[in-house]
């Protein structure tokens, strides 16, 4: 699902500013509690090494020593079928070509990017409207939904869309509900993990992605609820008493916590998850002192190839780490506030919506690119050039030494003992 607007109102993508309703706490459905209290299966390609996180029971654990298979890994061609939804109480003002316009090649682009070419979405959009038996406001559409009612939903989709898609050719289902239907509400955008996945054409389905947006769109809002296809968790805080901001967790930097981010690329710890980085481009500092160079985290079509090291980690705990990366202004990351080195913490334990990733701000007294940022306070949270840093809480001092005339960062860690030096 994804985060609400900052209570400021960015119009950024073209709409007005926008009111979501505040009022949602828990985003699965209940069955996913039931089939979250284990672990899911792994497949055997284990990531070694000790900076890598055991993963855990906990929903889209940031754990990543092995897989859970439940989830298709994007390390390859994924086929994505679109589903264009209209209801006899309101014929669609828009055709399926315009919508699928919204989304693509926009989302296949930012995975391209994000995944240095490993990955590639290829989307395969209807072309024509397939109707719902039911009027869209019978379904009772909203942010967090009453299962029942969704159930319906769904059902009443995949047999309408059945005798028009073969199911078993896709790895990633969208369900797009005409946006100028009544019933349709832009905040129940979601992907819906089934604890008994749905069947069709043969094949078993497992969640489905179901999109209510307007249009236009949130931007970025179909590669943040595609991260969930992958395993990847919501990084966005919700405030449980309905005020309050969404983005003190990580701000800007990756998608999985805001659509809107300005520097939205996804970590390099969930480019490590996804198999997007290489073993060899993941350093682990144990302690002492270490220098390395760390080459810009989003893609840059010059340095790509040289497959250097994108992320360093250093681990503080049974379940959690420290990492390490360089934000610039490249790739998805085109148009981020600020550059440097940004340090996070990530905790294996910890489930989606809860922060299981929480940025460490390297300058805690000021904030940047108000009316732009998602959340100013961590806009200027990585540590620049020149500056040293030691990590709250933390045996751990980052000193930015240098920036290479290639557009590499020469930095120095201090772990453990010689961190106090
Ligand atoms: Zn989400």
């Amino acid at each position: 699902m994804p985060r609400q607007l900052p209570s400021w109102g960015l119009t950024r993508g073209g709409g007005n500013p926008r009111l979501r309703s505040t009022t949602a706490i828990l985003t699965s459905l209940t069955a996913l509690a039931a089939t979250s209290l284990v672990a899911g299966p792994a497949i055997a390609e284990p990531v070694a090494g000790p900076c890598a996180l055991r993963r855990t029971a906990a929903h889209h654990s940031e754990g990543l020593d092995t897989w859970n298979s439940g989830y298709p890994r994007p390390a390859r061609t994924l086929d994505a079928v679109m589903v264009f939804l209209s209801f006899p109480d309101s014929p669609p003002l828009t055709t399926p070509r315009e919508l699928t316009a919204d989304h693509f090649p926009a989302t296949s682009q930012f995975f391209e990017q994000a995944s240095y070419g490993k990955f590639r979405l290829r989307p395969h959009p209807g072309r024509e409207w397939v109707e719902m038996p039911r009027t869209s406001t019978e379904y009772a559409i909203r942010r967090d939904w009453d299962a029942q009612r969704r159930a319906v939903y769904l059902r009443d989709a995949l047999a309408a869309a059945d005798p028009h898609v073969d199911f078993s050719r896709f790895d990633v289902v969208y369900f797009v509900a005409d946006p100028d239907a009544p019933g349709v509400d832009s905040d129940a955008t979601k992907v819906v993990n089934f604890d008994r996945p749905m069947r069709a054409d043969g094949v078993d389905i497992r969640r489905i992605v179901t999109v209510f947006e307007r249009h236009p769109p949130d931007r970025n809002v179909l590669a943040h609820e595609t991260g969930h296809v992958f395993d990847l968790p919501d990084l966005y805080h919700r405030p449980t008493d309905g005020e309050g901001d969404w983005d003190t967790h990580v701000g800007d930097w990756d998608v999985m916590g805001s659509q809107f981010g300005l520097a939205p690329d996804l970590f390099g710890w969930h480019k490590w998850k996804l198999g997007w980085l290489e073993p060899h481009q993941v350093h682990c500092v144990t302690s002492g002192v270490e220098r390395l160079t760390l080459e810009p985290l989003s893609a840059d079509p010059v340095r790509d190839a040289l497959g250097g090291t994108r992320l360093a980690v250093i681990r503080t705990g049974r379940g959690s780490a420290l990492a390490l990366e360089a934000r610039s202004r490249t790739g998805n990351d085109h148009a981020t506030c600020t550059e440097g080195v940004l340090v996070y913490e990530v905790r294996n334990e910890t489930a989606s919506g809860s922060g299981p990733v929480k940025v460490v701000d390297a300058h805690p007294e000021t904030k940047s690119c108000w009316g732009d940022s998602v959340y100013p306070q961590l806009a200027d949270a990585p540590v620049r050039t020149g500056e040293s840093f030691s990590v709250p809480g933390e045996d751990v001092r980052v000193e930015v030494e240098a920036r290479t005339a290639a557009g590499a960062w020469t930095v120095k860690v201090s772990a453990g003992s010689e961190a106090g030096e």
